[in-house]
């Protein structure tokens, strides 16, 4: 919520996993929210928002990127507030024009996400102005080429979405279909070293002061899956699993496996970097990771979440 470290009309609401966290601007001029978490979360997000402003509308809606996590909540919100405008970064408008829920990555991933409508686009190089400041927009290729950071030179604040989080950043997803992103990665966490933030809101986990060893991880964790690409298929696909444990809670062990044979992504993964294991086996082999490291239970048939 409101931090002394954040900008005069910046909060935070912090989110879990499932859903990413928002950022309410209030300006005198006008409102805005930036991210809107999952679906499954919509009530809670309409929730904050409406104890954030108070009496206000709300009038603007940014999306960092389309991932499920960052804009399942967009349909509600502009439900709620029929004014309401949404800007999107611009590189697949025309995907949600259309509707294209697999050009999306919301069908390959087996993660829900309404459909929502756009009113205009947030143009990498220019500014923008929330809760009475001039915020700079960035591309962040790597997690995903098709999004967006914030910063504001004054106060030096960072919204960094899933280009950096305290500790590490989000799935590299161009790799899993074998397009080198790794590269992009990197040259994201140059740009954010010479951007020189103070503090970062990331799209998950609580606000944190920036400082150097921040940035010394990720390269770390970044160098890691260079030297070895196939440990971040591995990682993606836990963290696919995870996504959907936290989003169903609970399910039966044959019933993971088979959403999993129908999420593209999971057979993509499988083919390019584990072509030698057959998918239930893999699943079975992913699934006993998720519960060694605490990441979910199992009894029997049942896995849940944890
Ligand atoms: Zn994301």
């Amino acid at each position: 919520m409101t931090d002394d470290r954040l900008p005069q009309g910046v909060s935070v609401f912090e989110r879990g996993w499932l859903s990413s966290n928002n950022v309410l601007m209030l300006g005198s001029a006008s409102t805005a929210l930036i991210d809107s978490g999952y679906s499954t979360h919509a009530r809670q997000t309409l929730d904050l928002v409406d104890a954030g402003l108070g009496q206000r509308s709300l009038d603007f809606l940014l999306n960092t990127h389309l991932h499920s996590d960052h804009c399942g909540g967009n349909a509600a919100l502009q439900a709620t507030y029929p004014n309401l405008q949404t800007l999107i970064p611009p590189w697949q408008a025309h995907f949600v024009s259309s509707w294209n829920p697999v050009a999306l990555t919301y069908a390959p991933t087996g993660q829900l996400c309404p459909q929502f409508r756009f009113s205009g686009l947030l143009l990498p190089g220019g500014e923008i102005q929330l809760a009475n400041r001039a915020w700079q927009i960035h591309t962040a290729a790597g997690h995903d080429p098709h999004s967006l950071i914030l910063f504001e030179p004054q106060s030096r604040t960072l919204i960094s979405a899933d280009a950096l989080w305290e500790s590490g950043f989000g799935v590299i997803f161009p790799e899993l279909d074998g397009t080198n992103a790794f590269d992009e990665v990197a040259a994201t966490l140059d740009m954010i070293e010479q951007l020189a933030p103070r503090t970062v809101i990331p799209g998950h986990g609580a606000v944190f002061g920036y400082r150097p060893e921040v940035l010394a991880s990720a390269r770390q964790r970044l160098d890691a899956f260079v030297s070895n690409p196939s440990r971040h298929a591995q990682h993606a696909a836990k963290v696919l699993l995870k996504f959907k444990l936290l989003e169903q809670q609970q399910l039966r062990f044959t019933n993971f496996v088979e959403w999993s044979r129908n999420t593209s992504y999971f057979e993509q993964i499988r083919r390019t970097f584990f072509a030698s294991t057959p998918l239930e086996i893999w699943i079975e082999q992913l699934t006993n990771e998720l519960v060694r490291s605490g990441a979910a239970r199992r009894n029997g048939e049942l896995v849940s979440n944890a």
